[in-house]
Parts: structure tokens; C-alpha cells; sequence
């Protein structure tokens, strides 16, 4: 019998009316001659209020009892779906992580998945039941509740698909299936059929964030293919997969769009080795987290470094460049934001050529000044005004014939 998995999230699991239709859809699934497995999110909202009624208390909560209050929003849902699905006359048994034999390092609320060991699942599915999982919590071998990062039930889902060897993996969600650009911002996005994990992960890290970066990378990592897809209809949505012939003739899958991005120059930097690694060192030991960095051809002895982060990541910075400026001789440290990424995707751009000059040309002909660039293998990213970024996007989606006709 061919075995699904079916990931649901917060939005699919916000009321009573939603989780019974959670419950008919995969009881329905079963029906349809599949062993059946669901994994569940908490109901929208939760876990950022069991956060916040955390920070209530202190403001540097201890990660195991973190963890073990987190891992109750899910803990809700897997007993509120297994009742529905029993009240619709089927057979369903709720598992919490650690019964479902996942088993995690100790990093609380960033845990990672060290095994699976699924044989209790496989008992309640050979006994006929539906088995709905907790997302997103494991446990360690000490049997201490651990859960996986924030939208940790993406990598549940995907690594139970794996240990399982299950047949099919959908992830169920809000939103239709990937698009090639946000359709809020630009309304000729479509859906896309189907997508490379790689590129999926450069979407994702662009901006287009549809699922939870880390499950995707396990999922490329042991070729686990899934299909994103709407919780709310039957159509098909998004197949994510190891590329194969005749993706590479698309040569952009998609168009990312990050905005509430900043930037950092510091000018006059000597041009000497170590001075970008003491930058950089201490920005990393504040734990900030960066983007695009950028160093100009150095003249007379100094050069400029530029880099971008997150306008919230710029606010924690606080004057840590300025007094690292002052020790290594640099000038000024300019902080400026407003500005936002753009990104083209597609492995397709590994065999073609001419897609930046294509990209640059249509930026150009909207008169959008570009102030950094970066590539990668399959992508290329545009930093430019923020006030820019809708009609950016819009120009390179026609400009790539993403266009929905
Ligand atoms: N409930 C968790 C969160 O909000 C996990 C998830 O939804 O995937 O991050
Ligand atoms: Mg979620």
C-alpha cells in the first residue's frame, strides 16, 4: 500500500472547522488505499504567544523549558485532529515526537535530528490507523522535549518521508504551490510545476519564504521530492526535485524580492590582510547575520567595504563598527536603509549566457539604479532602492517571460 505523508500548518490548523477539515482530508486520503501520515503544526499564532507569555516571565528563558512549553502548541493539535478524524468514524492515533521515535541533539529550539527510529509508527499504520505526528519537537536520548527551529514542522515532515520511505510528501499550506514571483507584488506571477531543490533554496533565502529553509536542504540532501500545495483545494500545487533534463531550459525558475534590507560602508579601509576579517569577526561574534558584501578596487592604499543585512539586524549593530573602525585606522562607517534585493533564479543559467546583461537592461530601461551585485552559479542579485523594488520586479518577470499570459 503507498504511503503519504502530509505536512499541515498554522493556517490549516486554526479553528475546530479547519482541523475537521484537516481530519477529512486525510481520512479521505486513507480511503483513497494510502497508509496515511500527518504531521501538524500548532494553530496559527501559538507558538509566537507561548513565546512572548515566556518573555513574561524572563526575558532569557532556560531552552529546555522553552522547549518543553513550545512543544505544547503542536502537542494541541495532535489530539484535537486524532478526535476529529475518530469523530468522522476513522481510526487515527496522535504521536508526539518523542513517541514517534525522533530522536535530537541537545541544541534546544534549534535541535537538530540525529534518528528516526519509526517503528511505533509503522505499528499504528499496519494496525490501520492514521498516525498524526507533532511537528516541529523531537526528543534527545535523554529524553529531554526538544523542537527543530521556527517552522521546524517543514523538516519533520520531510524526515519522516525519509525514514519512512514514504511514497509521497505534501506540504500543505496557504498559498497555492511556489510562484515565480510574489503575486501581492507582481499579479502575472504563476504557479510553478516544478523547481529544483536548489533553486527552491535560493528562492528561500531570497526572501520567498514558503517553507522552512533547513527542511529543504535535508530534503536535497537525501532526495526526498515533495509537493507544496494549498490545504484549502484539490488542485495540484508545486513538485520540488532533484533537477532533471529539460529544467535547464527554463533559465529563470523565479523572481525573489527581499525587502527591509540595509546597508553598511565603511570607507577608507586599510588595504591590508586582516582588516576585512576583523570586520567581519566581529560582526560575526555579535552574531549578526549579512548578505551581500561588497569590496571596491583599492585605491591609494585604502578600499570601501559595503555589506547588507536585515534593517532589524542593523538595529542590534549598535556603534560595534565604529569602534572597530577606529581600531583598524578606517574612516567613516555609513549605515543606510531603505534598500532591497532582488534575486533571479535558475539552474537553467548555468548553460545559458547573457542572463545578467538581460537583467541590467530592463532594471536600466526603468531607470533603477543598481547599487550592488551579486551571483551565484544559479542566481543573480540587484540591490536597489526599496521604492524601486515592485516595478524591479515587475520589469524582470516580463523581461524572463514569466509572465501568466
Ligand atoms: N509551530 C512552529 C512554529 O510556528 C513550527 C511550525 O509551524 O512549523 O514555528
Ligand atoms: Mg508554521
Amino acid at each position: 500500500m503507498p504511503l503519504i505523508v502530509q505536512k499541515y500548518g498554522g493556517t490549516s490548523m486554526a479553528g475546530p472547522e479547519r482541523i475537521q477539515a484537516v481530519a477529512k482530508r486525510l481520512l479521505q486520503t486513507q480511503q483513497e488505499g494510502n497508509a496515511v501520515v500527518g504531521i501538524v503544526s500548532a494553530m496559527s499564532g501559538v507558538t509566537n504567544s507561548l513565546i512572548r507569555l515566556a518573555k513574561e516571565i524572563t526575558p532569557d528563558p532556560q531552552g529546555r523549558e522553552l522547549d518543553m512549553l513550545l512543544a505544547t502548541g503542536e502537542q494541541t493539535t495532535i489530539a484535537l485532529t486524532a478526535m476529529a478524524i475518530e469523530a468522522l468514524g476513522g481510526k487515527a492515533v496522535s504521536m508526539t515526537g518523542a513517541q514517534a521515535g525522533i530522536l535530537t541533539d541537545d541544541f534546544y529550539t534549534k535541535a537538530k535530528i540525529d534518528q528516526i527510529l519509526p517503528s511505533p509508527i509503522q505499528e499504528h499504520l499496519h494496525a490501520g490507523a492514521i498516525v498524526i505526528v507533532a511537528g516541529f519537537q523531537g526528543e534527545t536520548r535523554r529524553g529531554d522535549i526538544t523542537t527543530l527551529g521556527r517552522g521546524g514542522s517543514d523538516l519533520t515532515a520531510i524526515a519522516l518521508a525519509s525514514a519512512l520511505h514514504a511514497d509521497e510528501c505534501h506540504i500543505l499550506t496557504d498559498v497555492d504551490g511556489v510562484f515565480t514571483c510574489d503575486p501581492r507584488i507582481v499579479p502575472k506571477a504563476k504557479k510553478i510545476e516544478v523547481i529544483a531543490y536548489e533553486e527552491m533554496l535560493e528562492m528561500a533565502s531570497s526572501g520567498s519564504k514558503v517553507m522552512q529553509s533547513r527542511s529543504v536542504e535535508f530534503a536535497k540532501k537525501f532526495n526526498i521530492p515533495f509537493e507544496v500545495r494549498s490545504s484549502f483545494h484539490e488542485a495540484r500545487g508545486t513538485i520540488v526535485q532533484s533537477e532533471s533534463r529539460g529544467m535547464e531550459q527554463v533559465v529563470v525558475r523565479g523572481i525573489s524580492v527581499e525587502g527591509n534590507q540595509a546597508k553598511v560602508t565603511i570607507t577608507n579601509v586599510p588595504d591590508h590582510p586582516g582588516c576585512a576579517a576583523r570586520i567581519f569577526t566581529a560582526v560575526a561574534d555579535a552574531q549578526l547575520v549579512i548578505d551581500v558584501i561588497v569590496q571596491d578596487v583599492s585605491d591609494r592604499g585604502t578600499t570601501n567595504i559595503s555589506f547588507t543585512l536585515n534593517s532589524e539586524e542593523l538595529n542590534k549593530m549598535g556603534d560595534l563598527l565604529e569602534r572597530i573602525a577606529l581600531e583598524i585606522g578606517a574612516g567613516s562607517v555609513r549605515k543606510e536603509s531603505g534598500i532591497a534585493k532582488l534575486s533571479v533564479v535558475g539552474i537553467g543559467m548555468r548553460t545559458h549566457s547573457g542572463v545578467a546583461a538581460k537583467l541590467f537592461e530592463c532594471l536600466a530601461r526603468g531607470g533603477i539604479n543598481i547599487q550592488m551585485i551579486s551571483t551565484s552559479e544559479i542566481k543573480i542579485a540587484v540591490i536597489i532602492d526599496e521604492a524601486s523594488i515592485h516595478q524591479a520586479a515587475q520589469l524582470a518577470h516580463t523581461a524572463f517571460g514569466l509572465d501568466r499570459e
